[in-house]
């Protein structure tokens, strides 16, 4: 696993399986927080990350349900057993009592009761807000490190050349529903967009870069 520092206070791991999948471990004065979990193959890079850091790690917040993104919570929870957050839509889907949007299958992807609704005190500690962007989930949400200036957009976007792009169409249950969310860029306008699956896009002008995103599916 590769773990750059892409700010002041945050790391992205990143490991690559055929496509890349990426974490972020958010420090500040309280500790660390794990936004996304990426796979369980990755909780030990993730592990040797907190170690490094010298700081406890506080809780585990995560964009969205999907097996990329939960699926190193149990491996980090045997050994820091923190609290896990998300946005509250997006339970019933990873605890396996409703398929996905577009899925055939319900899957359990965690314990019932585990994974509670994002709580803002935990986030602002962790120099976070949350957002909710659905489309690629119904519950996805992107987390805005408003110091750092980067917005944590988990599978919001992908990129291609150093530009935002549309998220995976496989995997995304309301494409349309995904683009129109992706305006949070230009309500935000952060100067790094860092993308789970792609590399980070930096941000010149967010009104102009979003437009440019929303022109290639028209
Ligand atoms: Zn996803
Ligand atoms: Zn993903």
């Amino acid at each position: 696993m590769k773990t750059v520092q892409i700010s002041d206070h945050i790391w992205k791991c990143t490991t690559w399986i055929g496509f890349s999948i990426s974490a972020w471990v958010v420090k500040s004065d309280e500790g660390l927080t794990l936004v996304d979990s990426g796979i369980p193959l990755m909780a030990n890079g993730l592990k040797k990350c907190f170690k490094e850091l010298q700081a406890p790690l506080k809780s585990i917040v995560l964009t969205h349900g999907h097996s990329d993104h939960v699926g190193g919570v149990k491996r980090i929870r045997d050994q820091y057993p923190v609290p896990v957050y998300v946005h509250e839509t997006e339970i019933p889907y990873m605890e396996g009592k409703l398929p996905f949007p577009g899925r055939k299958k319900a899957e359990k992807l965690t314990e019932q009761g585990l994974v509670q609704p994002f709580d803002t005190n935990v986030l602002s500690a962790a120099g976070l807000t949350a957002y909710h962007t659905p489309g690629h989930s119904p519950g996805h949400t992107v987390f805005f490190h408003e110091q750092d200036g980067v917005l944590l957009a988990g599978d919001l976007f992908t990129s291609k050349r150093g530009r935002l792009n549309r998220p995976m169409p496989m995997f995304t249950s309301d494409m349309k529903q995904a683009v129109e969310s992706g305006a949070i860029v230009k309500q935000l306008n952060p100067k790094r967009v860092s993308i789970c699956h792609s590399g980070d896009v930096s941000i010149t002008n967010a009104e102009e870069q979003y437009e440019e995103y929303v022109l290639q599916f028209v």
